[in-house]
């Protein structure tokens, strides 16, 4: 049976401000359904890195704040810390930025709690048992909570295709060890001519993984005063990435894992294991706005390229995100975005990555029985104002 995918339009009037538009679509799609009264309830979503413009505002994110006080939950705004070294790599630098880009309580209406704790290492192995992973790493925070409703801005992603609901829950509500573990085969890659060889690393591997050895001969340096090097033990490295962010050089790296299909699969296991327990008690809601052609983690947003077209919401995060790639391929595009031109683009997604099967991320999470691609779209209000 098809999943049904609630919409509303961007127009607004006078009786119609977007606030109330986001709060009667929240609800039409079943918000009171999946809360229990006094139950915790983790709005999952992205506070946007220092620099980036594209993320969903706050002012939207109070509405459904607003309708989950009065259905009787205890909401908070969460996010996940990143792998990378950017602008919220540990809690501390995450909350700066999320404050910094407009996440203050009284905008937002809700505490924010980083979910996976200080530095990425509060999480739980959830049990999964499919194809990449037989437990994931989530967030703590996460796994607690009664329910979650997950607010993700839809746009492009230069790994995974596009980035929606499945990815907003499938990479972001997963610890730092459950990044590492999608994104690369679990190693940091080291960039010999940056390592000076101080040792900062070693001090922060719990697992014994690193040493610091002599540089041997003809290995690139950063000068050739610096005899000493980083080595790092693949068999004793859990991938949990603390020593990226210790190394003040970027000398260690994410090991971007190429295999883009594997790391869309990977992503969907996830997504599966993050709603683990909570699948009758999950609501996913796609910002269709400001549609950029990368992925929000980037320090820059680039221009849309597509129109602003509407915010959906479904139970069902497979047929939300089937529905918003069908939206974004039907809107014509911006010739003053990186589609430029007259053509036109059916494939808005491999028309900016042609090698990316972004497919491949709906296919598999409809496997992992996560929702089914196959939906009915409901307007709520048309283009009433
Ligand atoms: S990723 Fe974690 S386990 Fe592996 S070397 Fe770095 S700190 Fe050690
Ligand atoms: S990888 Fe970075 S922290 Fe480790 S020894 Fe080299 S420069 Fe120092």
């Amino acid at each position: 049976m098809a999943s049904q995918v609630y919409f509303t339009s961007l127009r607004t009037g006078y009786r119609n401000s977007l606030p109330t538009k986001i709060q009667r679509l929240a609800l039409a799609a079943g918000l009171e359904d999946i809360v229990r009264k006094g139950g915790l309830t983790a709005v999952k979503l992205h506070f946007g890195e220092k620099g980036g413009t594209a993320f969903i505002r706050p002012v939207l994110v109070r509405p459904v704040v607003d309708a989950l006080l009065q259905a009787g939950a205890r909401p908070f705004i969460t996010d996940t810390g990143t792998l990378y070294v950017g602008s919220r790599g540990n809690a501390v630098d995450h909350l700066n930025t999320a404050i910094l880009n407009g996440f203050a309580y009284p905008v937002a209406g809700a505490p924010l709690i980083i979910a996976d704790g200080l530095d990425g290492g509060d999480e739980v192995a959830v049990p999964v048992n499919l194809k990449h992973f037989r437990e994931v790493m989530i967030a703590s925070a996460i796994v607690r909570a009664d329910s979650m409703v997950s607010l993700a801005h839809f746009k492009l992603h230069d790994a995974a295709g596009f980035g929606g609901a499945i990815k907003n829950i499938g990479m972001g509500a997963a610890s730092r060890k459950g990044k590492m573990a999608q994104h690369s085969e679990v190693a940091p890659k080291i960039v010999n001519k940056k390592c000076i060889g101080c040792g900062l690393c070693v001090e922060q591997c719990a697992h014994g993984a690193i040493s610091i050895v002599e540089r041997q001969a003809g290995l690139a340096a950063p000068s050739p005063s610096v005899s000493k090097v980083v080595q790092i033990d693949r068999k004793l490295c859990v991938g949990c990435a603390q020593c990226i962010h210790a190394c003040q050089q970027g000398a260690l790296t994410i090991d971007w894992d190429t295999d883009f299909p594997k790391l869309m699969e990977k992503i969907a296991e996830y997504a599966a294991g993050a709603i683990k327990g909570k699948e009758k008690r999950s609501l996913f809601i796609n910002f269709l706005t400001q549609i950029s052609p990368a992925c929000d983690c980037y320090p820059f947003s680039d221009a849309p390229i597509v129109g602003d077209i509407g915010i959906a919401a479904s139970k069902d995060p497979v047929a939300l995100d089937q529905a918003c790639v069908d939206l974004l391929n039907k809107s014509p595009h911006l010739p003053s975005s990186c589609l430029k031109g007259q053509e036109h683009y059916p494939d808005k997604i491999r028309a900016v990555y042609p090698k990316l099967d972004w497919e491949r991320q709906l296919i598999h999470a409809e496997e992992v029985g996560l929702g089914a691609r196959d939906y009915e779209l409901v307007e709520i209000e048309g283009n009433k104002r």
